[in-house]
């Protein structure tokens, strides 16, 4: 049995109020809320053993680079990845990217074919967009249907000699679609293209193996998954890490420096220039020990549930719209009501307590697709319950007699 209300003691948070009422977190897409065990890793690493890393002798820096490298396998283990020194450790998903898209800058030229979805998040879109301008690629976008899942057919029909790179999210944030991205990696390497994964949006519901994906480059948020902010993963295969050269130079990146000539350091440290967040990466590594502690099966049947539930429910309002009703998708529901604004629905509903995200979230190309301005958008974690749907739900109805 999945004892929600047991889970719900570990999240101090749950407990406040919001302008009077129990906070209703829903906005876990943006970002998810954090265990008392994690915030406990935190303070012991602050109040016990801070140090800078990789380059002390003393007691402290020791234990801090233990506990770090510690993290490194946590999240080598979870994702299923070959080598420690394929995960680099990076400040989240857009800075992974980054990394990646100003690596490529000479490995692609004009009249190569990079591909993204048409659902993305702007951070896989923005920096690719930045690598084309300076390289002269072309940039081609792979269709999307109304439901809110990619035309594979166009997809395959997209690929060719001339495909270098193709990049999409593992779950999208904004509609909570799954794509299919084995099919996706499968169909690129044919074509000898390399494929990112953003796993921002999929890390928090399910665990993604990366040797079984064949995968080239995978990125994940720790603050999406009951980790803190600032710090995140890239994981990149080691011959793909090998080619692209570091990011950003400085201390811990090199292996001798002069004035004339400084060469690198291996993998993964080419890539972690300067001081990382040392706390972040030991919570992130408590944050992977947490969630596995409850399971992803568990999670996934879980949230799926609260997603029919909320789904249902919400649908029985006049009025009513949904947007992305893909067959497969996660504990997402972003929706509009006739009328009105998502920015007043969302304004409303804060002052009864609940947290909902209003806007683009970050993917205006889905909302251009729509031809709507936003949605509103309620996101389940595995801590939520129905109750809090119900809460939802009369909140939407409240907000519609106060603004219709
Ligand atoms: C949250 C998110 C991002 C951005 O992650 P950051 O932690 O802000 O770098 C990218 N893609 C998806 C799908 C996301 O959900």
């Amino acid at each position: 049995m999945f004892d929600v209300q047991n889970i719900r003691k570990d999240f101090p948070i749950l407990n406040r109020e919001v302008n009077g009422k129990p906070l209703v977190y829903l906005d876990n897409a943006a970002t998810s809320q954090t265990p008392q065990q994690v915030i406990d890793v935190i303070v012991d690493y602050y109040a016990n053993y801070n140090a800078n890393i990789h380059r002390g002798v003393h007691t402290l820096s020791q234990e801090a680079t233990d506990k770090y490298e510690q993290a490194r396998i946590k999240i080598q283990e979870h994702f299923n990845i070959k080598k420690a020194h394929e995960v680099i450790m990076t400040s989240g998903t857009t800075h992974s990217i980054n990394l990646v898209s100003n690596g490529f800058s000479s490995l692609v030229k004009e009249g190569d074919e990079l591909l993204v979805s048409a659902m993305e998040h702007h951070s896989n879109i923005v920096p690719w967009q930045m690598l084309c301008e300076r390289t002269g690629a072309e940039l081609k976008v792979i269709p999307m249907n109304a439901q809110g899942e990619l035309v594979m057919e166009d997809y395959h029909k997209m690929l060719s000699e001339k495909t270098k790179l193709v990049f999409c999210n593992h779950i999208s944030n904004a509609l909570g679609t799954i794509n299919p991205i084995q099919e996706i990696i499968d169909a690129a390497h044919k074509v000898g293209a390399a494929v990112l994964i953003d796993g921002a949006q999929a890390a928090p519901h399910l665990k993604a193996d990366m040797q079984s994906l064949d995968v080239d480059f995978y990125t994940v948020s720790a603050h999406k998954i009951c980790g803190p902010t600032g710090v995140g993963m890239l994981y990149g295969k080691e011959e793909w890490l090998g080619k692209l050269p570091p990011y950003q130079g400085g201390g811990e990146m090199i292996a001798e420096v002069t004035f004339e000539k400084t060469t690198y350091a291996d993998l993964p440290h080419k890539f972690e220039a300067g001081t990382p967040n040392i706390c972040g990466g030991i919570a992130f590594g408590a944050a992977i020990d947490y969630m596995n502690a409850i399971g992803f099966d568990a999670i996934a049947a879980y949230e799926n549930e609260l997603l029919k539930y909320a789904t249902n429910e919400l649908l029985k309002i006049d009025g009513l719209k949904i947007y992305g009703t893909a067959e497969k998708k996660t504990s997402v529901v972003s929706f509009n009501i006739k009328g009105l604004h998502p920015y007043d629905i969302g304004s409303i509903l804060d002052k009864l307590g609940i947290a909902v995200r209003t806007g683009h979230h970050c993917a205006q190309p889905i909302m251009d697709y729509y031809k709507i301005p936003g949605t509103v958008r309620a996101s389940f974690a595995f801590y939520n319950t129905k109750e809090e749907i119900d809460v939802l739900v009369k909140g939407v109805e409240r907000a519609m007699k106060m603004l219709l």
